[in-house]
């Protein structure tokens, strides 16, 4: 594949069938500014750049470089269960980076124009929904979940239409790789099987090279996403984490979390919990993901099946046999997972009513999520006071025994000082500093990325970063797609 000058860019994804993606040209903008930039993630990577600006004009300014090689993926995917054909609309590959130590990230544009599957939309992105992915990704980055990176955001000089005029913008966002259960979906039901079967090779040369040499590969890569995405979700329950449109579009091959739009998190703790305005049913609610998820990964058996096994019959079988090991593993991986949270750190099936009866209280009580463990952390924040109730001095003493009884309570606290964050990007904050930042003014957003880059350390002077919204906030807060 062609290289291209600065970051020594690579196009391994055009190595696939065309019909797997359009070569298409960014757009081009004249005076593009650079409002967030990730110097700390630049220097991670070690991308060479002489200067600040060399670099943004390498990226949005296309100045005296071949940019014939970017290019626009193709997928399908299941909507709100029901299957559409998509692909990139308004985001565009500018190449594959490699690190000097042979880690492969595609860098990608978001709202940088029109592509051949833009269909009714303008490929555009506004500065509030740039800044919100920018915001929320480097913050799930800080609370250890496997996420896209945002490299930076940078006001296009347009306006782009939607309810009103907003200011343009663009995202520069990595990924180890975009490919998705979708692109697998796509391969099944608009390429061939010899499709398939190159998506397939190249995904695994790619992500998962240790499985390329087993016996049936496809199910092997349908057993390693199970697993990563169980790993992924299971994280995402950990700090409260909704993504908000779980779409087969949305769920990366790599277990990276990726499409930030109408993501939240929840703060009183109750597992119908969703703030999407398109989710009506509330099929992407928080305690609705693990179903989500399961239900994912049985459409990318669905697209597998072909390769799975040539004889239907035989093909379904195997398949199905990965879905139904889908929810032991899942429940051995949440409790394992929700026990940290209280410092225990053995697998102990006996141990599972604790959790479960905490979070019965906590949902009876209507305690904040975080709060509620970062006062058994630290014995701090807004629901300590609210663990006097009779009812929760019950479940205390229990727990303390536990921990008396396995390993003590030093050992106890720092596993729970690790499993606990003390900030979490809440709903409020997030707004108010995007709507202060979309009015010129990026102190707040500043201010809310460091505290964010620390997520677990307690600090008596940022405590008011722990206080839940209001609960008229709460009631009224709505998040949306794309935008
Ligand atoms: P999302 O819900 O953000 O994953 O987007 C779903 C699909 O809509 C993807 O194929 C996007 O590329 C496409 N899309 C979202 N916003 C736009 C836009 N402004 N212009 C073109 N396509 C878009
Ligand atoms: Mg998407």
């Amino acid at each position: 594949m062609q290289k291209r000058s600065m970051f020594n860019l690579d196009y391994s994804y055009l190595s696939l069938p065309n019909k797997f993606y359009q070569l298409v040209n960014p757009a081009l903008f004249s005076k593009p500014q650079t409002v967030l930039l990730n110097e700390v993630l630049l220097k991670e990577l070690t991308i060479p750049f002489t200067n600040k600006e060399d670099l943004i004009s390498f990226l949005l300014k296309n100045k005296g470089d071949d940019r014939t090689s970017s290019f626009a993926q193709a997928y399908a995917g299941h909507q709100f269960g029901n299957f559409t054909t998509l692909g990139d609309g308004r985001a565009i590959v500018i190449g594959e980076y490699n690190t000097p130590n042979n880690k492969r990230f595609d860098i990608q544009l978001k709202g940088s124009g029109r592509t051949l599957y833009s269909r009714g939309g303008d490929g555009k992105a506004t500065l509030k929904a740039m800044l919100r992915e920018y915001l929320i990704s480097e913050a799930m980055h800080h609370l250890n979940v496997t996420t896209s990176r945002s490299l930076l955001v940078a006001k296009t000089g347009e306006l782009v239409q939607r309810e009103k005029l907003h200011d343009g913008a663009v995202l520069a966002r990595l990924m180890k790789s975009h490919i998705r259960i979708g692109t697998f979906e796509y391969a099944r039901h608009m390429g061939t099987t010899e499709d398939l079967k190159a998506l397939t090779e190249y995904t695994i040369n790619r992500l998962y090279p240790e499985i390329k040499n087993e016996e049936n590969p496809a199910l092997s890569l349908l057993k390693k996403v199970r697993s990563v995405q169980i790993d992924l979700v299971v994280n995402w329950m950990r700090i409260g984490f909704i993504h908000g449109v779980m779409n087969t579009d949305n769920v990366s091959i790599s277990g990276e979390t990726f499409d930030y739009g109408p993501c939240a998190f929840m703060n009183v703790y109750n597992p119908t919990t969703v703030f999407s305005s398109i989710d009506t049913n509330g099929r992407y609610a928080f305690g609705n993901q693990p179903n989500s998820i399961k239900w994912n990964i049985a459409r990318f058996a669905d697209a597998l099946l072909p390769i799975i096994h040539p004889e239907p019959a035989t093909a379904l079988q195997l398949a199905q046999a990965c879905i139904d090991e889908f929810e032991p593993i899942w429940y051995e991986k949440y409790y394992e997972m929700m026990l940290l949270k209280l410092g225990v750190q053995k697998k102990a099936p006996e141990l599972y009513s604790l959790v479960d009866e905490l979070l019965t209280l906590m949902l009876n009580l209507k305690l904040d999520y975080t709060n509620t463990f970062l006062a058994l952390t630290n014995n701090t924040g807004s629901e300590v006071e609210k663990m006097a109730e009779p009812e929760f001095k019950i479940w205390l003493e229990k727990w303390k025994n536990t921990i008396k009884n396995s390993g003590g309570i030093k050992q106890a606290k720092k596993c729970m000082q690790e499993s606990n964050p003390a900030f979490i990007p809440r709903n409020h904050l997030v707004e108010e500093a995007l709507d202060a930042a979309t009015n010129g003014n990026f102190n707040r957003i500043e201010k809310l990325l460091v505290v964010l880059s620390n997520p677990y350390h307690y600090q008596e002077n940022l405590n008011h970063f722990t206080v839940p919204p209001p609960t008229v906030f709460e009631n009224e807060y709505a998040t949306y797609c794309g935008t």
